[in-house]
């Protein structure tokens, strides 16, 4: 960690941030310029707050050099992570094709989708028992007998099911039917849950908050890591952006800048990001082509009679033609899928 002093800053100043650095334990590197005095922290970066050290008068600036999500980082782990979900793998060149409804509502629904997502080429299955809606008065999914049918749908085709906790009173009931747990978008910085969920081995999807930085959506991933449980994908969604004719911006750069900065597996979520279906396909290829190791799209039987976010649901046909393009291009990429 370096700690700039202001130009003009006095010795008493030099020496009392010398010396609180070494109190926390670590070396002091005092290099003196012309104008300014830069001070470097060697050692374990943990134990030193920067908040606290940038609140000694004449202190400009603390800058840490490490980032601070050491589990998530690539600087500590520079190969590729491999998640294992049932009998998939996801990263290092496997590709997931992850498809399904947004929420599980009733067998036989959920039974079609399922047959039809696995005729279309997915090799998992999605679909929400526990949703987080936006208004309490909308549909907010059958809970635990909606992951007892998603688990039969995925024994039936012969697919791993992901599905979401909201709450971390449920993540043992999940983590019973589940073979990957999804933490949603806006539970992202649900610390309590995110801590319950590093305790379980069962693997993790983790989307992007709408309005969080690449960095935090790492810290987030850091708080499971930090756990004990490695299994962590992350799912890029979309953020909150200003064009009413979608419903989020999809942010390829943070595919391409997550996939830089951190060595877990990144997928692509074009259905929540365009929010209609006439742009999934395009979506999810620009998802692809940024570097992802996977896509999630939602599909349904019946779009129209949808309970939950009809109108980015993709019918088995429109499913069955991304899949073919997306593959196409995992395999130019030099992915197996
Ligand atoms: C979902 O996957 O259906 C969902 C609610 O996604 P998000 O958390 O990205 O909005
Ligand atoms: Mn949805």
């Amino acid at each position: 960690m370096l700690v700039i002093l202001k130009s003009g800053a006095s010795d008493d100043v030099v020496k009392q941030v010398a010396e609180r650095i070494r109190d926390l334990g670590l070396q002091a590197h005092i290099s003196q310029g012309e104008f300014r005095t830069i001070i470097g922290a060697i050692g374990e970066e943990k134990s030193i707050y920067p908040e606290q050290l940038r609140s000694i008068e004449g202190v400009e600036n603390v800058v840490p050099i490490m980032r601070p999500y050491k589990l998530a980082s690539r600087d500590f782990h520079p190969e590729d992570s491999v998640v294992t979900a049932g009998a998939i793998s996801i990263g290092g060149g496997h590709a997931a094709i992850i498809a399904g409804p947004c929420a599980v509502e009733e067998r036989d629904s959920c039974f079609e989708i399922a047959a039809a997502v696995k005729d279309g080429g997915a090799n998992m299955l999605r679909g929400g028992a526990f949703k987080p809606r936006t208004s309490p008065y909308s549909f907010q999914g059958l809970g635990e007998e909606g992951l007892k049918i998603l688990r039969e749908c995925g024994d039936t085709y012969g697919l791993p099911v992901v599905t979401e906790v909201t709450d971390p009173r449920n993540v043992e009931l999940v983590s019973r039917y589940a073979d990957m747990l999804q933490v949603g978008a806006r539970n992202m910085q649900n610390f309590v849950l995110l801590a319950e969920i590093g305790k379980v081995r069962k693997p993790v999807l983790l989307k992007r908050g709408a309005s969080s930085s690449v960095a935090d959506w790492l810290m987030s991933a850091e708080y499971i890591l930090s756990e004990g449980n490695n299994q962590v994908v992350l799912c890029e969604r979309g953020s909150r952006g200003f064009e009413p004719e979608v419903r989020f911006t999809l942010d390829v750069s943070a595919i391409a800048l997550a996939k830089k900065n951190s060595h877990l597996p990144v997928i692509v979520d074009p259905s929540h990001a365009a929010g209609r279906r006439d742009m999934v396909a395009y979506l999810a290829m620009a998802g692809v082509a940024a570097g992802a190791d996977g896509i999630i799209v939602e599909v349904h039987n019946c779009p129209e009679k949808a309970k939950c976010d009809g109108a980015q649901a993709l019918t088995k046909d429109a499913f069955a033609a991304l899949t073919k393009q997306v593959q196409k291009l995992f395999t130019l990429l030099g992915n197996q899928v």
